[in-house]
């Protein structure tokens, strides 16, 4: 085919586009560029088009005309998934859900929310506040993610302790097929089990089998009142003992307990950089524990999280601890764990988001920290995470004088990957706990799925987008 006919099919499409979604919401050249690529990456957006349809019918045409012409289509939420699912070449057209935003219907009485899947989770989670419920997903994307990008990535988050993954957090979903076929699959039941529950196909497959339209959430009774405290530790052992302690004097009240190592901790406290919050404790233990409970009832709440932290320092579980008096330093307490700009601002850094068995936790912290410092003496690495969950962030930062080129940066990414991801296939641990698998993960998901698992997925894969167009090479 000539590089004319082929320029005057692209040209025939995007014709058909603007048809469908009017010109003002197909965007080509400055006005894709203009964008940026990504929540930390302000490089330009490079697309052949994005398509902004205003509802699931316009998005079912698109991807219609999309899936006979062969066309590429990525869909994009809000930009902040972490491991390059959102990827496109000038040859891709991307689908931005960003005029799909409405929260369409609150059941006070089912405890359900009907929403479109470009809906920013901070707004969900206020819409459901305002009806004094309030919706289990919570992380620090909040103000940007959209609930269609939650879903698609199975986000996991702070309180999965409590309320499980996105996945537990959806009823119903509506999906656009590859071939723009609407499967409806909206229940707002909790129980279910007529056949195959299809909703789980899509969600967490990072926009490789269909496009999230919208959703039907599960909201949980508000739970208003928090106690929040910032507790310090001699070893992991401490750790771990302390959590087994207070989830059961805690019980369902227990909302997050996030774990901080020393170096991490001693970074978003140093009074000496801009931004960073002040120390609750001495930065001088070797970890640290974030713990936060949620319940309906103030005062009761409060002495029974007062006691349960009591008992434990009495118990030798806790070595130091202070608890927020206000939502300034409960806010500050949260910086230290949630600010990580300062941590990626190390070129080059290449950052983790793992699961493993809680108690093989410390000792591989140590022996990977250990290896990484053979590799690399006078590397930093920062380790922080949802420890009640599993779930490790591990960013490793080998040490430079200068930026290194693109080579070397490839060759020392291939080696800390090796060096973080090969030890959690014996432990039976994950190489994605939560942001999923997109470009970043690809090469490595053997470590985590037999040949068999992923031959299912690919036949997943082949079944519902037969020609490739949705988000193709993301995953498998
Ligand atoms: C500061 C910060 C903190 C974070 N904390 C957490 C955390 O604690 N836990 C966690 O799990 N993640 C976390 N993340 C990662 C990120 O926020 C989540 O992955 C989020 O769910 C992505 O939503 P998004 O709308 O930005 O999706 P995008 O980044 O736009 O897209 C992510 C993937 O989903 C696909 N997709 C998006 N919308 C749709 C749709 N409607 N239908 C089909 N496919 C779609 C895209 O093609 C892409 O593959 C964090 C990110 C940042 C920047």
């Amino acid at each position: 085919m000539s590089s004319n006919s082929t320029t005057s099919e692209s040209e025939k499409l995007l014709d058909a586009l603007i048809q469908i979604v009017g010109q003002a919401h197909v965007l080509t050249g400055d006005q894709v560029n203009q964008r940026a690529t990504h929540f930390w990456d302000s490089s330009p957006l490079i697309a052949k088009a994005l398509v902004r349809p205003a509802n699931t019918q316009q998005t079912s045409d698109v991807l219609k005309l999309c899936h006979e012409a062969s066309q590429v289509v990525v869909t994009h939420g809000g930009l902040t998934g972490l491991v390059d699912g959102n990827h496109t070449t000038d040859a891709d057209i991307v689908l931005s859900l960003e005029r799909q935003t409405a929260i369409e219907s609150v059941d006070e009485k089912g405890h359900t929310m009907v929403v479109q899947a470009g809906a920013i989770l901070q707004k969900i989670q206020e819409a459901a506040a305002k009806t004094n419920l309030q919706f289990g997903l919570d992380l620090g994307a909040r103000g940007s993610c959209t609930i269609g990008g939650n879903i698609s990535t199975n986000a996991g988050g702070l309180s999965v302790l409590r309320y499980g993954m996105t996945r537990e957090q959806v009823l119903g979903l509506e999906v656009v097929l590859a071939d723009g076929t609407v499967l409806s699959s909206m229940n707002q039941m909790m129980k279910n089990n007529a056949g195959y529950d299809l909703k789980h196909l899509f969600i967490g497959s990072e926009g490789t089998l269909g496009v999230i339209t919208r959703a039907v959430l599960r909201l949980r009774a508000a739970t208003p009142h928090v106690d929040t405290a910032m507790l310090a530790f001699s070893s992991f052992e401490q750790v771990t003992d302390l959590l087994n302690d207070i989830s059961a004097s805690l019980n369902s009240s227990l909302d997050a307990f996030e774990v901080i190592w020393q170096p991490f901790y001693q970074l978003n406290t140093n009074p000496k950089i801009e931004g960073t919050s002040t120390a609750p404790l001495p930065a001088s233990y070797p970890l640290y524990a974030i713990v936060e409970t949620r319940s309906n009832q103030a005062d009761s709440a409060t002495d029974q999280f007062q006691q349960a932290l009591e008992n434990a320092m009495n118990n030798g579980l806790i070595q130091d601890a202070v608890i927020a008096q206000s939502e300034k330093e409960r806010t500050n307490i949260w910086h230290i764990r949630e600010h990580i700009d300062i941590a990626l601002s190390h070129n080059p850094v290449f950052v983790y988001d793992i699961s493993l068995p809680i108690a093989d936790m410390g000792h591989y912290v140590e022996t990977t920290i250990s290896t990484l410092e053979k590799q690399w003496p006078g590397v930093i690495v920062y380790v922080y995470g949802h420890l009640a969950d599993g779930n490790l962030h591990v960013l490793v930062a080998p040490p430079c004088e200068s930026p290194v080129d693109e080579e070397t940066r490839c060759n020392w990414q291939n080696i800390s990957n090796d060096i973080v991801y090969i030890p959690l296939q014996d432990l039976g641990g994950s190489i994605s706990a939560e942001h999923g698998i997109g470009l970043t993960k690809k090469a490595y998901l053997h470590y985590s799925r037999t040949p068999a698992e992923v031959e299912l997925m690919k036949t997943l894969k082949q079944t519902l987008d037969p020609a490739g167009i949705l988000n193709p090479g993301k995953i498998i």
